[in-house]
């Protein structure tokens, strides 16, 4: 395939040319081809390591393997965006990943996940590849769904700041706002506490890229973090919970702790576990 919105993870984010920061971080980080980006995920997994895999994640996934020995089946929308970083986080934490591209590839999964990229891309290629619709109605029926920046983007009854022609999903009762953070602050990362996400473990290390935020939740969604610090990013819905969607403003893709993606396989297995029980044969 020759277009780069859909072979190359966030060109579409990138081209759109932000600033010198925001291009730099995008593309280092969330690409993650070259050895540049290679060496970003790579320190930033050393620094986490010791909290992440060693004490919540290895009891997580030992636990996963006993019960489970091939965990859920969980499909990455892989048309656009950071594919490749979510494969790994999804392996790391006991499923078995696989891209999505066909119909018949999303109705062989238990579980999704809409990854980082640009959300107004991802709109149109939905459509492109006769995706929209069957999504929305797996959606719909209560496939577990975890959506990651543009993801979260896309699983929002409402959104600010979008182009014109810009169609969501949905699915979460919240209306987020694109691009929230701005200029200024394009891209950042630091540590966000939000205990449900990290199993209790220390703060999460979350990066944000062009990230939105979540202007206001419906009386079903649990907020699951929000940004520290009286700033005037501060305070803000960063990671929420309705049903069994799941949506992060920031990237735990990047950077080797696993914890959001364990959380979001735990979904996708209760759901499949009650659905079995529900209906023994299938
Ligand atoms: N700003 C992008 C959008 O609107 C999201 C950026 C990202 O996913 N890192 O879709």
């Amino acid at each position: 395939m020759t277009d780069p919105a859909v072979t190359d993870p966030l060109a579409g984010a990138t081209v759109v040319g932000d600033t010198a920061v925001g291009d730099t971080v995008a593309g280092d980080t969330v690409a993650g081809d070259t050895a540049v980006g290679d060496t970003v995920a790579g320190d930033t997994v050393a620094g986490d390591t010791a909290v992440g895999d060693t004490v919540v994640g290895d009891t997580a996934t030992r636990d996963a393997v006993v019960d489970d020995p091939t965990g859920p089946t969980i499909g990455v929308l892989a048309l656009q965006g950071d594919v490749r970083e979510h494969l790994a986080a999804l392996t790391a934490s006991g499923a078995t990943a696989m891209t999505v591209r066909r119909p018949a590839e999303l109705a062989a999964v238990d579980g999704l996940v809409l990854p980082g990229g640009e959300s107004t891309t991802i709109d149109k290629l939905l459509r492109t590849f006769d995706l929209f619709e069957p999504l929305r109605e797996r959606i719909a029926a209560g496939l577990p769904v975890y959506g990651s920046c543009a993801g979260m983007i896309l699983l929002a009854d409402r959104v600010l700041d979008g182009t014109r022609d810009q169609r969501t999903l949905g699915g979460i009762d919240m209306t987020v706002r694109r691009n929230a953070f701005g200029r200024q602050v394009d891209s950042f990362e630091g540590p966000l506490d939000a205990p449900d996400l990290a199993g209790g473990g220390a703060p999460l290390r979350a990066v944000f890229i062009r990230a939105p935020w979540v202007e206001d939740t419906g009386p079903g969604v649990r907020v699951l973090a929000r940004t520290g610090g009286g700033s005037a990013g501060g305070g803000k819905i960063v990671a929420v919970r309705h049903g069994s969607l799941l949506a992060t403003a920031f990237h735990p893709e990047i950077g080797g702790d696993t914890r959001v993606h364990r959380f979001f396989v735990a979904m996708v297995r209760e759901n499949r576990d009650a659905a079995r029980t529900h209906h023994p044969s299938s």
